[in-house]
């Protein structure tokens, strides 16, 4: 099976690491430097982008996964994790990674809608129940990578999955229902390359 490190300082990682054991693959839970081992693929969770930001920097893993993941490691990234891998956030002042050339609002929902599910299609497809918890959506892809960046889904006019090269970013959460395509789609993109 495939080895996956889960980002596990914060957020909605167990998860993650369920169904991915769910589909074969062994995890290894990232909570320190020396965890970043071997791997054949990468998952940042959801959570708060703010606080994992500042944790990656304290515990020393920031610098490594930002390599790896410029050199090609492949990452499904889901919500705070989008929001950890984009260039550009217009609501807020930093910058994590920046590997993903893409403008995101952060509590993109607002208020009222903090919290719902929808349907909508993937990458054409099949439709996907998605679960928005206080989202981002991607409000601009970068001009310097308009041919590059992959729209996979889209919700009410607004851009809630990406693919840019070797980066899945989702604005909502596949790891909390049963269904395991959107992991399985990500898997198949690593053994694909
Ligand atoms: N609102 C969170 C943030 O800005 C993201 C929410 C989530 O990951 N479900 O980081």
């Amino acid at each position: 099976g495939l080895k996956i490190g889960v980002l596990a300082v914060q957020g909605a990682f167990i998860e993650h690491k369920r169904m991915l054991e769910s589909l074969g693959c062994e995890c290894v839970e990232l909570r320190r430097k020396s965890d970043i081992c071997d791997l054949d693929g990468l998952v940042l969770p959801g959570g708060e982008s703010t606080v994992q930001g500042k944790l990656l920097r304290e515990l020393d893993m920031f610098d490594e996964l930002k390599e790896r993941i410029a050199n090609g490691l492949p990452v499904l990234a889901t919500c705070a994790g989008l929001i950890l891998l984009a260039s550009h956030i217009s609501n807020d002042d930093n910058v994590y990674f920046g590997t993903l050339p893409v403008t995101v609002k952060r509590n993109a929902y607002g208020r009222q809608l903090g919290s719902f599910e929808a349907t909508a299609r993937f990458d054409n497809s099949f439709d996907f129940t998605m679960t928005f918890i206080r989202a981002p959506y991607v409000e601009a892809i970068d001009d310097s990578a308009k041919n590059d960046v992959h729209v996979l889904a889209e919700y009410d006019g607004k851009i809630v999955g990406v693919q840019y090269k070797n980066q899945i970013g989702l604005a909502f959460h596949p790891e909390l229902d049963d269904d395991t395509r959107i992991h399985e789609r990500f898997l198949e993109m690593i053994s694909a390359n």
